[in-house]
């Protein structure tokens, strides 16, 4: 059954929270500081669904203090849950003891949702923008007392609980996880069968790791790599009918256990549509990206010319993924995709903290203020960076700023904080 671990400092709700979720209203002694309680589990069920809930109690505030008994609490909620929710009291914002905890929480691999507690009213919602500070995403308003807000947060925690031992695996910094996608032929499984048996050393087992059957460990560059699905490449199915879809369905997913893809294309041909459905669906999921040219050996000089052309033309849409040429059959440049994979995960987990951003931002719109809307100049507050995997950003604006000024915005932060490999993400918050 999967976890979910509500933590966070002392009287911000916790338990009260849990008797919400357990849809029950016992008498708890949250509001009684010093009360020691250990982690206790609950069976829990929404939507057909059953999970359980832990409510991490536990800390001595006498032992080492306050603070560091929390964060040892937000600790071991990454190491077993499935999911963390991370309660703070959006009456009084965020404190001390609250930044310590978010401070252990955004290396969590492990989902965290940020719940700001305490929001009786829709009045008291625009205050809980200030939690964004936190960096573990979007403040999620409830009120545990009166049940406000409650069961958009359990859908949240529902859509984050994993489906599948799969997503579950991996979790705890073990080998980083790659998909090897592209259109039929392009050389997927002569690529694996290459990086597979360059170092001879393919790994059956990691400590700490469950590695589902369908994917392979591979060492490369000193470390060990997890290809997922790549029972799909080994074994070819080629049925008559359904075969495309079938194909296109087993890419999305082995795109979605992934964290990073490589794709693959065949650089002595055209690029093609086939191409591009693939490279949207990577675009999609958010996932670093890697692109290889692969039949490098088939590549002449004026192909070369041609190719120039078509990426210029077809790849306009991720000028930040790196490139590699390429030939799994000849071993040509195949060690060169490591350090590519490396910088781009690199980028992907990268966090860029408050301060530097909002001096970066300052400086910026001063030189290039964002264009009039309606006759009124739109003004940028603030900007905190949400999330990484991928790298989400949030500004907040007086008004709506236009596609291109938020393309031009984006290019100057990837040229300011070097996300080469990665997608990045703004999203735009108007306050009025
Ligand atoms: P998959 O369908 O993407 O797994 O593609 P395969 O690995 O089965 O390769 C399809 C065909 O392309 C096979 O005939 C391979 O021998 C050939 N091939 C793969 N990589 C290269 C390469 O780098 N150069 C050349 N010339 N042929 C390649």
């Amino acid at each position: 059954v999967s976890e979910v671990a509500i933590v966070g400092r002392p009287n911000v709700g916790k338990s009260t929270l849990v008797n919400r979720i357990l849809g029950r209203r016992e008498a708890v002694v949250e509001d009684i500081p010093g009360v020691t309680r250990d982690r206790v589990s609950y069976s829990a069920s929404w939507s057909g669904r059953r999970f359980s809930v832990v409510d991490t109690g536990g800390w001595e505030p006498d032992a080492k203090g306050l603070q560091q008994a929390v964060a040892a609490q937000a600790e071991r909620a990454m190491n077993t849950a499935d999911v963390i929710v991370v309660v703070v009291d959006a009456t009084v914002g965020a404190t001390a003891t609250d930044e310590a905890v978010a401070r252990v929480l955004r290396r969590s691999k492990t989902p965290v949702i940020l719940v700001a507690n305490k929001v009786d009213s829709e009045r008291l919602e625009a205050e809980t923008a200030s939690l964004w500070s936190l960096g573990l995403g979007e403040p999620y308003p409830v009120s545990a007392a009166h049940g406000r807000g409650a069961g958009d947060l359990l859908d949240v925690i529902l859509a984050k609980l994993p489906t599948t031992p799969r997503e579950v695996s991996g979790q705890l910094g073990g080998p980083r996880r790659v998909a090897l996608v592209g259109k039929p032929n392009v050389g997927k499984s002569s690529l694996l069968n290459k990086l597979a048996g360059s170092e001879r050393s393919v790994v059956d087992n990691v400590a700490g790791t469950t590695v589902d059957p369908v994917d392979e460990l591979i060492e490369l560059g000193g470390s060990t790599w997890q290809f997922v699905d790549t029972a799909g490449l080994r074994r070819k199915v080629r049925t008559a009918s359904g075969h495309e879809y079938y194909a296109s369905l087993r890419t999305r997913a082995a795109i979605d256990a992934a964290e990073i893809a490589i794709l693959l294309i065949d650089a002595s041909q055209p690029i093609t549509e086939q191409d591009l459905r693939v490279l949207s669906m990577v675009i999609e999921s958010g996932r670093a990206l890697v692109i290889a040219f692969n039949k490098w050996d088939l590549v002449d000089e004026d192909r070369r010319y041609q190719l120039d052309k078509e990426i210029d033309r077809e790849l306009a849409r991720v000028p930040w993924a790196r490139r590699v040429n390429i030939s799994a059959m000849t071993g040509r440049a195949v060690q060169k995709l490591v350090p590519a994979l490396e910088s781009s995960l690199e980028s992907w987990d990268k966090r860029v903290s408050t301060g530097p951003l909002n001096t970066w931002l300052k400086e910026v719109i001063a030189a290039n203020p964002p264009p009039l809307r309606g006759g009124r100049q739109p003004r940028v507050l603030f900007a905190t960076q949400a999330s990484v995997r991928p790298p989400t950003f949030v500004l907040f604006s007086t008004g709506f700023l236009e596609a291109g000024y938020r393309r031009f915005l984006e290019r100057r932060l990837r040229e300011q904080f070097e996300f080469d490999g990665s997608p990045v993400r703004i999203n735009v918050r108007v306050r009025e």
